[in-house]
């Protein structure tokens, strides 16, 4: 749905900012960019709805190059929030939300029937907070107006830029699940920066980890978690996993079997197999009885799972991090 091909982003100072982007990002993903600050990820966000034009390669939404969309077309389409909304003052909460459906036209009513649902999606009854204005709101609040203001014109693309990272830790962590549940029900293409690991932990579908402008993983935070790509990337983990419930309980029959070769006799022995995302938990019930399992996705044997191996490395995972679960 959008895809980055080969981009690089040097600003007018010469300093290369980003260079050589190449990844796709699905429709209904909730994509999580991540990494230390100054890596690139406000210039990625930014050059999706051209706040930031890109000095090579391309981006592409649908199949098309963002340069090919009338402005307006594009901006309509894609949300943005940032980490401090500015929610115009002498507005009331229902006229800030309203103001991109009123640019687009969109029929009041409509609008204002979208505009309501979304606020009491957001947990702000719309019959208290449509005629107060932002400063009665507290920021927690506000930005959950933002949030409401950002979808008011029903867009498929959220870009989300640290938008929970000036709020206390309770009030982000009601957004984060808020947010959760709302794209359960909406389904929209999000691209959600942070610095944050267990936010990005607990939010993304997938995660890309960045680092002086290029990207060093990307995966599902499960991926992430028990395939880290390198050091960096193990370090900017740090103990998130664990505090995310990514202990080693969270392994599947994948993560933990030994590849098999194609030709191995076992299948043809009649071994116990099991699927490929098989929780920990269900597979210790097996290992009661069996020595070995097959692990399977749809009709291809793809690992073996031995029980003195796996039991092995699970003390190994609970030692270093599961602990804290
Ligand atoms: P992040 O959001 O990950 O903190 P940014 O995308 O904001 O990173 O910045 C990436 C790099 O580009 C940083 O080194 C930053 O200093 C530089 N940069 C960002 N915006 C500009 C700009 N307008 N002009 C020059 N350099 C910039
Ligand atoms: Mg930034």
């Amino acid at each position: 749905m959008i895809s980055f091909e080969e981009i690089t982003k040097i600003y007018d100072d010469g300093r290369m900012a980003v260079s050589g982007l190449s990844f796709e990002i699905q429709k209904g993903e909730f994509f999580v960019l991540i990494g230390p600050s100054g890596c690139g990820k406000t210039t990625v966000l930014k050059m999706i709805n051209r706040l930031i034009e890109a000095s090579g390669g391309r981006i592409m939404i649908e199949g098309r190059p963002v340069d090919d969309y009338k402005l307006n077309e594009l901006r309509w389409n894609i949300g943005y929030v940032l980490q401090q909304i500015a929610l115009f003052p002498h507005m009331s909460i229902a006229e800030n939300v309203a103001v991109v459906p009123e640019l687009m036209k969109i029929p009041r009513a409509e609008s204002d029937k979208r505009v309501e649902h979304l606020l009491s999606m957001v947990g702000l009854d719309p019959d208290v907070y449509r005629d107060k204005r932002p400063a009665e709101l507290s920021g927690g609040q506000q930005q959950r107006v933002g949030v409401v203001r950002a979808l008011a014109a029903d867009p498929d693309i959220l870009l989300m830029d640290e938008p929970f990272s000036a709020l206390d830790p309770v009030t982000r962590e009601k957004l984060q699940n808020d947010l959760l549940e709302l794209q359960r029900n909406i389904r929209k293409t999000i691209v959600f920066v942070t610095h944050d690991m267990r936010e990005a932990l607990k939010l993304g579908d997938r995660i890309c980890i960045m680092k002086d402008g290029e990207v060093v993983q990307i995966g599902t935070p499960n991926d992430i978690v028990h395939r880290p790509a390198d050091d960096f990337v193990r370090e900017f983990l740090g103990d998130a996993a664990g505090r995310e419930g990514f202990g080693a309980s969270a392994l599947t029959a994948e993560d933990l079997a030994d590849p098999l070769a194609p030709d191995s006799r076992l299948v043809a022995d009649g071994a116990v197999t099991v699927r490929a995302d098989t929780a920990l938990g269900e597979l210790l019930w097996h290992f009661a009885v069996e020595e070995r399992l097959l692990v399977r996705r749809g009709d291809e044997v793809i690992g073996l799972l031995d029980r003195d191996k796996t039991l092995r490395r699970m003390a190994r995972e609970f030692q270093e991090g599961g602990a804290a679960e």
